[in-house]
This record gives structure tokens, C-alpha cells and sequence, in this order.
């Protein structure tokens, strides 16, 4: 199998602070993967190293087959990224603000039509999105992330603070996006709303990996930090 991202040994240290730690993964595509952890457990911190805005302390980062900081277009333009707690211009619609999107990324013209359609905001996409409720916010932040079609999708925290029917509206066009093909990463605190999401889970601990396998897999681990163990 292809590997649309492959992390060895991977460290980040600030100063003391050891952000991520000896962190070794791959996903090829399909795959739809949650990082899960404490805050400060180093989530974040991967992802940037995925999308080459932090360079590794010691250990490798590909991601399609090329190192993320060197600022390969390409490779950048086959990326898409989420970022937690996402925000727009409340002035501009939320056609306006994917088409602007559309525009700096190098989409398909009238790429937006297509995803506001598919995002379930065609009937929205004319008003403005200081009009938006969150969930209509964080579908445009997931719109805005799959312009060009990405091979790999990053999302951080996407569902926080949405309602747990917005939640699984959410993980519904991720799942698609995995089916299609795509290598979806996303950050998580808790496992509860992944069942039947995700099918492998990554648990970060104090910048360590400490598990990686199904959610059925992890219900037999013991030793999982307590807000993150599974409810068996
Ligand atoms: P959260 O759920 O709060 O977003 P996280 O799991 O994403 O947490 P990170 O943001 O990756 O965690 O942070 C991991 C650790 O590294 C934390 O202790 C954080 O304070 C530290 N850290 C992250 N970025 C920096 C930085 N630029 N400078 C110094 N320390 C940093």
C-alpha cells in the first residue's frame, strides 16, 4: 500500500518541553484516523509538522512522498487543513468567502458552487456568514479544506462545540472523503463520539504515542490515561 504520510521518530522540543516525542505512524490512502489526547498531549503539534510549519527536532516527516517544509506546491496543493476554531469574515457570504478561498488555492473555477452543494449550504450561500450558525461555520472551514480535492485532511478539533447531530452530519462528509480515497487525520479529545468514524485511533500522551489500532483494539488497553479510557 501507498503511504500518504509516514512520521519516524519523530520529535519537537521547545526548549524543555517535549511537544512530541519519538512519534512513529503511517496512513495510506482511505484511512480516517483521530488523534486523540489531553490538551498539551502534542495533537496540534503533529499536525503542523504534517503540513511542514514545524520541523522536526530529530526523525522524518513525508507526507505523498516529500518532506512538508521544503514548500513543494504540489504537494502543498494536494493538502487541506482545518484549523481549530476557524474563523471567517462575518461581512462576506459564504460564497464569497470559498470562491476567495477557491481563488488562493488555484481550484477549479466555480469550484465553490459545487462545494457549498455538497456541504449542504447551497440554500445559505448568499448570506452572510455572520448570519452562519457554528455548524454551518465549521461545515464552510471543512469546505474550504477540501477545495482541489485533497489527498490528505487535516482537521483539528473539528466537532468542538457542535451538538451531537451537527457532530455526526460532520463525520458523515469525512467518512465520505475517506471512501473517496483521501487520508483523513483528525484531532480529538475524547473517544466517545468516534465509534464508527474512525477506523484506527492514535492516543498522544505528554507528546508520546501510547496506542494505535481500532477502537475495538483499545478497549482492551488498560493503562490508557482515565478522560481518555473507553467505555467497554
Ligand atoms: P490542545 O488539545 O490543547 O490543542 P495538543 O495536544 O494539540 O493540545 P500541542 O498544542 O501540540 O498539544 O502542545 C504540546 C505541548 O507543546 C504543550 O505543552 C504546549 O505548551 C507545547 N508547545 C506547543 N507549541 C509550542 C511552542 N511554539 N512553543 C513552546 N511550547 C509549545
Amino acid at each position: 500500500m501507498s503511504l500518504n504520510v509516514e512520521l519516524k521518530s519523530v520529535a519537537r522540543h521547545y526548549g524543555p518541553v517535549k511537544a512530541v516525542d519519538d512519534v512513529s505512524f503511517s496512513a495510506g490512502p482511505g484511512e480516517v484516523i483521530a488523534l486523540v489526547g489531553h490538551n498539551g498531549a502534542g495533537k496540534t503539534t503533529l499536525i503542523k509538522l504534517m503540513l511542514g510549519l514545524a520541523r522536526p527536532t530529530a526523525g522524518s516527516v513525508a507526507v505523498l512522498g516529500q518532506d512538508p517544509a521544503a514548500g513543494d506546491a504540489s504537494v502543498r496543493r494536494r493538502l487541506g487543513y482545518l484549523p481549530e476554531n476557524v474563523s471567517f469574515n462575518p461581512a462576506l457570504t459564504g460564497r464569497e468567502t470559498l470562491r476567495f478561498y477557491v481563488r488562493l488555492k488555484g481550484g477549479r473555477p466555480r469550484e465553490e458552487n459545487g462545494l457549498l452543494e455538497r456541504l449542504g449550504l447551497a440554500h445559505a450561500a448568499d448570506r452572510r456568514v455572520g448570519t452562519y450558525s457554528k455548524g454551518m461555520r465549521q461545515r464552510l472551514g471543512l469546505a474550504q479544506a477540501m477545495i482541489g480535492t485533497p489527498a490528505v485532511l487535516l482537521l483539528d478539533e473539528p466537532t468542538t462545540g457542535l451538538d451531537p447531530e451537527l457532530r455526526q452530519q460532520f463525520y458523515g462528509i469525512v467518512r465520505e472523503m475517506g471512501t473517496a480515497g483521501a487520508t483523513v487525520l483528525l484531532c480529538s479529545h475524547a473517544l466517545n463520539e468516534l465509534e464508527g468514524n474512525a477506523g484506527r485511533v492514535v492516543i498522544m500522551n505528554e507528546g508520546r504515542k501510547i496506542a494505535d489500532g481500532s477502537l475495538d483494539e483499545l478497549r482492551h488497553i488498560a493503562q490508557l490515561p482515565t478522560k481518555i479510557r473507553l467505555k467497554t
